[in-house]
C-alpha cells in the first residue's frame, strides 16, 4: 500500500518508515527537514523524499495522487497515495509555552490544511496521528487509560488535543477514518542500530543521560527530587520506539479492514502506547549504569515547568483491539539499543 509519511524523518516517522517497508508497504516521507535528517530517508532507508510543509497545498495535493518529481521513476509515480501516517510536528514543550504561535501553526494549522486534503479526494484517506500523553496534563491516576479525561497544560500538549478534536468533528462529518495514539515516553532505537534519536536541542532523559556518560555532557541535571514518589523524582512510562513503530502498522491494518467490511464508526480509533510499566529518573540513571558499565555526575536542579510526577500508561486497548505486543519492553533493552546507537552515531 502506498503511504504518505509526515515526518519520515525525524525519530519516531522514521522507525515507522522501517516497519512499513518491512510489512510490504511503500512509504514516501514529506518532511520540512527542520529537525529531520534527509540521509535517514535516503540513504538508511531509501525511500523517497519530498522536502516540504504539510501545509502547503501546492505540494500536498499533488503528491496525494503521486505527482512529486522525487517519485518519479519510482513505483509511486502517478499512483495515488492509499493512506497517511502523521508524524511531523514540533515537539518542545518549553519552546511551546514561550512560542505557541510555530505551534498551533504548525501542528495545529498545518495539519487541518492536510485533513482538508484528505478529505477533499473521491474517498477520504484513512490517517493515523501521532498524539501524546501530554494531552491529559496532571493525571488524576495512573495508569491512564484512554478515557481518562484531558486537560493539557502546555500549548504543545493543547495543539495535540485540538488535532484530535479535528479529528472527531472529521469523522463524524466526512467519514474520515483515524487513528489516534497517544505515545508515552519514545525512548531507545532500531535494534539494526543505523536509526535512533537525534535531536538538536536534546532535552529528553536517555539521550541525555547517555551523553553525560559518553563525556559529551559535563553532568546531569535531575529536575526535581521533591515530587511525591518513592526516591522523589518523575516516573514515566518509556516505551521503544520500534515497539510504537509496529503499532503504527497494526492501527492502519486495523482502519483499513473495518473500512473494506463498512464497520468504521465515525470516530477516531484512540490507543495509549506505553509499557503500563513506571520508571524514576533515579532508576533510569540506575539501569544506564548497570547497561553502559559507566558512572556520571548528576545534579538536583529545580522542578522543571509542567512536569507531572507520574505518567504511566493503561494500554490493554491497543493488546485487545491491535493484538499489539511490545517487542522490547524491558527498559535495560531500550537503554541497549539507545546505548548502541550513540555510540555508533558519535563513532562515525
Ligand atoms: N529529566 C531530567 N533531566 C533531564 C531531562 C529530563 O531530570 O535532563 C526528567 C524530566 O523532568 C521528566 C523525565 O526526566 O521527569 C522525562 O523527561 P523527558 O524530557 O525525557 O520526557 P517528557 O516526560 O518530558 O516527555
Amino acid at each position: 500500500m502506498r503511504i504518505l509519511v509526515t515526518g519520515g524523518a525525524g525519530y519516531i516517522g522514521s522507525h515507522a518508515v522501517r516497519a512499513l517497508t518491512r510489512a510490504g508497504h511503500q512509504p514516501v516521507v514529506l518532511d520540512n527537514l527542520v529537525y529531520g535528517h534527509a540521509d535517514i530517508v535516503e540513504k538508511t532507508l531509501k525511500v523517497p523524499l519530498v522536502l516540504g510543509q504539510v501545509g502547503d497545498r501546492e505540494v500536498l495535493e499533488p503528491l496525494l495522487r503521486g505527482r512529486h518529481p522525487a517519485l518519479d521513476g519510482t513505483p509511486l509515480e502517478g499512483k495515488p497515495i492509499e493512506a497517511v501516517l502523521h508524524f511531523a510536528a514540533y515537539a518542545y514543550v518549553g519552546e511551546s509555552v514561550t512560542d505557541p504561535a510555530k505551534y498551533y501553526r504548525n501542528n495545529l494549522g498545518d495539519t487541518l490544511t492536510l485533513l482538508e486534503a484528505l478529505v477533499a479526494t473521491e474517498r477520504p484517506l484513512p490517517i493515523v496521528f501521532s498524539s501524546t500523553c501530554a494531552t491529559y496534563g496532571i493525571p488524576q491516576q495512573v495508569p491512564i487509560t484512554e478515557d481518562h479525561p484531558q486537560a493539557p497544560i502546555n500549548p504543545y500538549g493543547r495543539s495535540k488535543w485540538m488535532v484530535e478534536q479535528l479529528l472527531t468533528d472529521f469523522a463524524a462529518a466526512y467519514g474520515l477514518p483515524s487513528v489516534i495514539f497517544r505515545y508515552f515516553n519514545a525512548a531507545g532505537a532500531d535494534p539494526d542500530g543505523d536509526l535512533g534519536e537525534d535531536h538538536n536541542p536534546e532535552t529528553h532523559l536517555i539521550p541525555r543521560v547517555l551523553d553525560t556518560m559518553s563525556g559529551r555532557e559535563p553532568y546531569l541535571q535531575i529536575f526535581g527530587d521533591d515530587y511525591p514518589t518513592p526516591d522523589g523524582t518523575c516516573i514515566r512510562d518509556y516505551i521503544h520506539v520500534a515497539d510504537l513503530a509496529d503499532a503504527h502498522v497494526l492501527g492502519l491494518e486495523r482502519l483499513l479492514r473495518l473500512r473494506e467490511r463498512e464497520e468504521t464508526e465515525r470516530r477516531p480509533l484512540i490507543y495509549n502506547l506505553g509499557n503500563g510499566t513506571g520508571y524514576s529518573v533515579q532508576q533510569v540513571i540506575e539501569t544506564a549504569k548497570a547497561v553502559t558499565g559507566r558512572g556520571l555526575l548528576a545534579h538536583v536542579a529545580k522542578r522543571r515547568d509542567g512536569d507531572p510526577p507520574q505518567l504511566v500508561a493503561g494500554a490493554t486497548r491497543a493488546h485487545q483491539e491491535l493484538g499489539w505486543r511490545p517487542r522490547f519492553p524491558e527498559l535495560e533493552t531500550i537503554i541497549e539499543h539507545a546505548w548502541a546507537w550513540h555510540q555508533r552515531r558519535h563513532q562515525g
